[in-house]
């Protein structure tokens, strides 16, 4: 009968939650930062009152020609493009690395996943060099493998002179090593030398350039081709502003990718992924625009922090810049009062190194101009 409840469970039947794998009730919750509308309601401001400087997001938008091409989707009800094709061969001629090595997803995101579940076995290791992007170390997580810490040394720099990767993967023999350049949350680069080094190790590289836009370094995805240990990711959350349509890319050395296109989900990148990533290769001058914009605004903003009494900003070739506060508080303090009193967003840590820093990602000279009213005010 209509709205008849099925029967209660036996008291024999176990909860859902017991189903989970073990290893799963140990995860720590990933924290994302929140979207305008669930700002706006919090802080009680209008979206466009509220200046948001957490998540790297690009302020200017994606060129024009991407917004067009969205409006104007032709084949919703058709599934994506499994294999991403139009896309790939923008990329290909983009970056001057053969489509037959590109493999698209939905965010860089996905592809750290994707990859993990495609090389992980429960307990196996990976090495992680903290301060860093957290999405590594909790996708090792949710995959059951084990992270092998080795911790940035001043500066940020990652300890290759001092051996300790090389350590670390002789000693626990990791599948893979996770590098970032330029590195989320302090800008710095990875030298050549360093990462040539770290690639003489039997283990595989996943170079993360999800920022490499706004550095005056050119991406190594061409060096994919000769190598048989190195990933390079990139992404258009950044520098083409398409956060919000997760549309993310790696190269891949050419004997992975056979089991890569078997293993991957059919549809992981969205028709309107696919369609406004292509758009936006269009108009690269745009893109290019945007970027000089947002780096000459990091060289600005980086001499106004300075001028912060109680802010210590670290040189970034990114576009963000982290903070060390000088004068005993802590970073969530600041983060909290800039939010409630004066509707700005910046990223705190609570990692122990880190409690005292917060990122501030770079915006428009507008947006500048509030948050440095805004940190002036908290002096
Ligand atoms: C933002 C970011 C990404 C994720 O990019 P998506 O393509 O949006 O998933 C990857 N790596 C680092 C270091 C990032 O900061």
């Amino acid at each position: 009968m209509a709205g008849q409840r099925p029967a209660a469970p036996k008291a024999n039947v176990p909860s859902g939650s017991s189903f989970f794998r073990p290893h799963l009730h140990k995860l720590a919750p990933y924290k994302p930062i929140e979207p305008f509308d669930v700002l706006s309601a919090r802080l009680g401001r209008p979206a466009h009152d509220i200046v948001k400087l957490d998540a790297n997001e690009n302020p200017y938008g994606p060129p024009p020609e991407a917004r067009q091409a969205l409006a104007q989707l032709e084949y919703p009800n058709i599934y994506p493009d499994p294999e991403s094709r139009e896309l790939r061969a923008g990329l290909a001629k983009w970056h001057g690395v053969p489509e037959e090595l590109l493999l698209a997803g939905s965010g860089a995101d996905e592809l750290l996943d994707f990859l993990m579940r495609c090389t992980l076995e429960p307990g196996d290791r990976i090495v992680d060099c903290p301060p860093t992007f957290g999405m590594y170390a909790y996708d090792a997580e949710v995959n059951g493998a084990t992270v092998v810490q080795v911790p940035r040394l001043e500066g940020f720099r990652i300890d290759v002179q001092g051996k300790r990767i090389k350590r670390a993967v002789e000693e626990h023999q990791p599948k893979l090593v996770f590098l970032t350049s330029p590195n989320n949350p302090d800008g710095s680069l990875i030298s050549d030398e360093d990462l040539a080094q770290v690639l003489e190790l039997p283990v595989l590289v996943v170079f993360d350039e999800a920022y490499i836009e706004f550095s005056d370094v050119p991406s190594k995805m061409s060096w994919v081709m000769e190598r048989e240990n190195l990933i390079v990711l990139r992404t258009f959350s950044k520098c083409a502003a398409l956060a919000g349509m997760r549309v993310g890319y790696g190269a891949f050395p050419k004997s992975m990718m056979e089991i890569l296109w078997r293993a991957k989900q059919p549809y992981n990148v969205t028709t309107a992924s696919q369609v406004v990533a292509v758009a936006a290769m269009q108009n690269l001058e745009y893109i290019q625009d945007v970027r000089d914009k947002l780096v000459a605004e990091r060289e600005r903003l980086f001499k106004e922090l300075q001028g912060v009494a109680y802010l210590d900003p670290y040189p970034s070739h990114s576009n963000f810049i982290l903070c060390r506060l000088t004068d005993g508080r802590s970073g969530a303090e600041l983060r909290d009062r800039l939010a409630a009193e004066h509707g700005v967003m910046i990223r705190h840590y609570s990692s122990p190194g880190l409690n005292d820093c917060v990122r501030i990602s770079v915006g428009t000279p507008q947006q500048s101009r509030r948050l440095c009213e805004a940190l002036q005010a908290l002096a």
